[in-house]
């Protein structure tokens, strides 16, 4: 009887937990590309312009506020030069953490004015970058990593702040796709959140994928989603169903039980399909299919053309090709084989 007692009692427990879970509000990071380039490039093969995603993003928002007073959002972005916090919520603000919180549809005017405030001056700071170092920033990529940092701090902030019981989660709307340069620092970023049991949700607006971001939503059991371009950009309000309908339920919507990771759903969401886990090298940044792994600090290297590690300077002895060594070992190996049948 005892036994049973206490599985009743757990089971409730379990019940209160998962229902208090189910109450907490969300604080979505949304990390914003805003790489000229590539917005440029993606609206030339009939897709959005990065108006028309904003637009989608802003009433995105609202959508988002309306599902709980106390939802959150901050917004961070990453351009060539590097990132920013473009608008955060006042409930997050340290100053303001402890005072009451504004509620979502007050807030929206706000984030409307301050986005297009921050965003002009923005682009504005960025050109007279560009100019200055006379060279075409438009061929440079984003430095996704330091927006991903920034929404590492932020995470770290929120789970660890005693007052903020809320579930952030990270959202990526991009028009890039290659990234591989930043492949240590990203995926660096994408293992904190996984630690810190983070969703992240990609939004790729392109003719290609980005293997970096597939591998960040398949890590955390997000979502990555890179929808036809024609098919977008061809009606007004194409981007911003797919973000609804995709985008907008919290980890509590999306699974049986999110706190064991589960992929059982409950929404019938995109899922993953061939999912490009290569790595980059670390000297060159090239995605690779075979290569060479440091036995000390696992860096991995397309070539092996030096005796010292880039990364940790330990001595590497290699006097041979990879394969010729793997070879007369697999044949020392036979050979002692047939000599220990034969005794
Ligand atoms: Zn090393």
């Amino acid at each position: 009887m005892s036994t049973k007692e206490e599985e009743e009692e757990r089971e409730e427990k379990g019940k209160q937990q998962s229902s208090e879970l189910d109450d907490l509000p969300s604080s979505l990071i949304v990390i914003l590309d805003l790489n000229q380039a590539s917005w440029t490039e993606s609206t030339a093969k009939g897709g959005p312009t990065v108006i028309e995603a904003l637009e989608s993003l802003l009433t995105f928002l609202r959508a988002f506020f309306m599902l709980h007073g106390g939802n959150t959002v901050t917004i961070i972005a990453a351009h060539p030069y590097g990132s920013e916090f473009l608008y955060q919520s006042p409930a997050l603000q340290r100053s303001k953490a402890h005072g009451h919180q504004q509620s979502g549809a007050l807030e929206m005017d706000e984030i409307d004015h301050r986005l297009h405030e921050k965003i002009v001056s923005l682009s504005k700071s960025l050109k007279s970058k560009s100019s200055q170092e006379n060279s075409d920033s438009s061929m440079k990529c984003s430095l996704l990593s330091s927006a991903f940092a920034l929404a590492a701090c932020t995470v770290n902030r929120i789970s660890s702040h005693k007052l903020l019981r809320m579930l952030p989660r990270v959202l990526v709307l991009t028009a890039s796709t290659e990234l591989p340069s930043q492949y240590i620092p990203i995926m660096n970023c994408i293992f904190s959140m996984q630690k810190a049991n983070v969703l992240i949700d990609a939004l790729v607006v392109s003719d290609g994928d980005c293997s970096f971001l597939q591998q960040a939503a398949d890590i955390t059991n997000g979502v990555y989603l890179r929808p036809e371009l024609s098919k977008v950009g061809s009606s007004p309000g194409a981007l911003l169903s797919w973000m609804i309908s995709v985008f907008l339920g919290d980890k509590h919507t999306r699974f049986l039980n999110a706190d064991s990771q589960s992929r059982s759903t409950l929404l019938r969401l995109p899922q993953a399909q061939d999912v490009d886990y290569r790595s980059s090298c670390f000297k060159t940044g090239q995605l690779v299919d075979v290569g060479f792994v440091c036995s000390v600090c696992l860096s991995i290297f397309a070539k092996c053309d030096f005796f010292i590690c880039p990364t940790c300077d330990s001595k590497i002895a290699l006097d041979r090709p990879a394969g010729a060594a793997v070879n007369k070992k697999r044949k020392v190996a036979a050979g002692a084989q047939k000599g220990d049948d034969t005794k």
